[in-house]
């Protein structure tokens, strides 16, 4: 297995510089913004690619991919942008973004415009798995992403992308579970989803919907040579999941310190 030490150290290293900024001058800052449904989240690495300043923000822009209030998508990316150059002392002028894999047709353009809109001159438009590889750094396995709508999983060969899908179970259905199991509404479920101390009791409410979860993993790999799994998105941040999914598919599963901060230090290193 490739050793994640790359990734656990810049996950590392940018939860510090979210707090603490290093504002020691660089020639050049590269920037990635992830619009994700949870969460959007800006990241910034210096002339070395070194994280020295990021901020996120929990928002309901972006609902399954897809860029649902695109005035608040742009006032969310203006506001971190200015957070972080006030932070810094400088202004930062260039970035990338990326959009889930396969939906460039649904998509039309609007994260591209959204990151334009907010002020930055953007350099590059990717995937999120080609992003999110960018720090895994897997050869021959797979990024998992679990995020509110949808289950993604992009395989890789050689460090490429060769195969996407992507299956309607995601974080939204482990929040009606808990919505059925506690007679809670689904906005206090989610709230109480996110909460990292429910994480232990919730696990075996959620066991079943993350066994199928891993089925569906299972089911889109059996052709190929895949030797990890590599988890990514808000839903991963339940604590255990990784210890389920690696008992059913029987494959090393390894998940970052923080699943949220992956794609967008990865967008950033290929602004
Ligand atoms: P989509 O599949 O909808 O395109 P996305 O990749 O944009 O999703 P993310 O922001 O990665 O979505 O993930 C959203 C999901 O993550 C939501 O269901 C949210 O409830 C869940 N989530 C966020 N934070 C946590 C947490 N701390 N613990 C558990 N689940 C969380």
């Amino acid at each position: 297995h490739v050793t994640f030490e790359y990734c656990d150290q810049m996950v590392a290293d940018f939860e510090k510089v979210i707090d603490h900024p290093i504002r020691e001058k660089s020639s050049v800052y590269y920037t990635g913004v992830d619009l994700g449904t949870a969460c959007v989240v800006v990241a910034v690495l210096d002339e070395n690619k070194r994280p020295v300043a990021g901020a996120y923000r929990y928002a309901d822009v972006v609902r399954d991919g897809m860029v649902v209030d695109y005035i608040g998508a742009v006032q969310i990316v203006r506001e971190l942008k200015e957070e972080i150059e006030e932070k810094l002392d400088t202004e930062l002028i260039y970035a990338a973004g990326a959009i889930p894999p396969g939906t460039d047709l649904l998509d039309s353009g609007a994260v591209k415009n959204v990151i334009q809109g907010a002020g930055f001159e953007l350099t590059n438009m990717l995937d999120e798995s080609t992003a999110a590889n960018e720090v895994l750094k897997m050869k021959n396995g797979a990024v998992v992403d679990i995020g509110g709508g949808t289950t993604g999983i992009s395989i890789l060969k050689d460090g490429k992308v060769v195969y996407i899908a992507d299956e309607p179970t995601g974080g939204t259905h482990f929040s009606l579970v808990i919505s059925g199991a506690y007679g809670k509404s689904f906005e206090e479920a989610e709230l109480y989803k996110r909460d990292e101390k429910n994480h232990r009791e919730l696990i075996p409410v959620l066991q079943p919907v993350i066994e199928k979860v891993s089925s569906i993993i299972t089911q889109h790999i059996k052709d190929y040579d895949v030797q990890e799994l590599s988890l990514v998105g808000g839903t991963c941040c339940l604590s255990g999941i990784e210890d389920i999914i690696e008992k059913r598919t029987k494959v090393y599963t390894h998940k970052p310190k923080n699943p949220m901060f992956v794609t967008p230090l990865g967008i950033a290193l290929s602004c």
